[in-house]
């Protein structure tokens, strides 16, 4: 236990000041009585007036010296303050940066103090997003799969009732197994800083693959396909560049209407190997643009179209740590286009 005196700051500020005054008064009176040649006769004449002299020039001193350490240690208490109601949990505090104008330490302390707030605040507000979103991204399926095996409780159900429900509970069970699976992923990959097990594949072959795993979604809509992709060999991770292709062209699928067009091109020049898929669908406006990238954003806030929100947060996540580069143009009702380039 730390059984010290705990000091004020002012009060110790003032004490030494007191200290430096009296030391140096004590040592010009020993001075003034030894070096004086004449002092022994004229002591009276000199000594009394520097002992009183020396008092009232302490209590003066100390006292102003009070007064202005109390001044100058200001931001310093405003500062211990501000950092124990962060530790309390409160980041809306902010110190006043101009106040301290003067001394530019105390500014750029200050300044400094209130990034930092800044910061924490946005952590702060990202934790709190995330948990609602990922409680109402849950919500949904769960009331969904009460409310169906509720129904069917009903011993007088058609044997058609039963399997829609059972239908509609398998869907959101898929829909539930899906979002913890992304929400795992991206986790896991938010918390690595390179890829690991690299291996060398054809882009043009694993592209034509995602595009026939997809085919029974594109060929229910009569989505016409335009593709023209260079042969080019890539070294990388096979199974997260798959996910980056499906992601993309699911949502190229899911946001085209009927008759609808998707192209895909793989191209490659000295530096980069640019992969575009464009479709003719829904498009985008700008702030849906903005967003995208983010982590459960849907463009449509009625959540009525499948999907979490986490599919290009994951893609981004992952052409970020193959040290690439995603871009998206969009126009509304005319289409978006999505150009990957990864490093040659
Ligand atoms: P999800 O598809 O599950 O909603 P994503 O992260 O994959 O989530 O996409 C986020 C949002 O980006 C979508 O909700 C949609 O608004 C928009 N978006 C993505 N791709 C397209 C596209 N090809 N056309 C129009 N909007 C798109």
């Amino acid at each position: 236990m730390n059984d010290k005196p705990n000091l004020k700051l002012g009060l110790v500020f003032s004490f030494i000041i007191f200290s430096i005054m009296f030391v140096s008064s004590v040592l010009t009176a020993i001075l003034a009585i030894f070096f004086h040649p004449n002092f022994s006769s004229e002591a009276n004449k000199f000594l009394w007036p520097i002992i009183d002299l020396s008092i009232i020039s302490i209590i003066v001193g100390t006292t102003i010296s009070a007064i202005i350490g109390k001044k100058i240690l200001a931001p310093l208490v405003k500062f211990s303050e501000a950092i124990m109601e962060v530790g309390k949990g409160n980041f809306n505090i902010k110190l006043d940066e101009d106040k301290y104008y003067y001394v530019e330490e105390l500014k750029k302390m200050s300044q400094n103090f209130n990034i930092m707030v800044d910061e924490l605040n946005n952590i702060e507000t990202f934790r709190s997003d995330f948990i609602a979103n990922v409680s109402h991204e849950f919500k949904t399926p769960l009331a969904s799969i009460e409310g169906y095996t509720t129904l069917l409780q009903d011993n007088n159900l058609s044997k058609e009732e039963k399997s829609k429900y059972t239908d509609k509970i398998l869907n959101n069970t898929k829909r539930l197994s899906s979002l913890v699976g992304s929400i795992l992923q991206i986790s896991r990959l938010e918390n690595q800083d390179i890829i690991a097990e690299r291996s060398r594949f054809k882009l043009d072959e694993q592209l034509r693959q995602t595009l026939l795993l997809l085919e029974s979604k594109w060929s229910n809509k009569n989505i016409d396909l335009d593709i023209d992709l260079d042969s080019i060999t890539f070294h990388g991770n096979e199974e997260l560049l798959m996910q980056v292709w499906i992601n993309i062209l699911s949502n190229a699928i899911k946001f085209t209407p009927e008759d609808g067009t998707i192209r895909c091109t793989l191209k490659k020049d000295k530096n980069w190997i640019t992969t575009s898929i464009s479709d003719n669908g829904i498009g985008m406006n700008e702030d849906t643009q903005k967003h995208i990238f983010d982590k459960f954003y849907q463009g449509d806030k009625s959540h009525s179209s499948e999907g979490n929100g986490l599919g290009l947060a994951l893609v981004k996540r992952i052409i970020d740590l193959c040290g690439g580069k995603i871009e998206v143009y969009s126009e509304c009702k005319k289409g978006s286009t999505f150009v990957i380039k990864l490093p040659c």
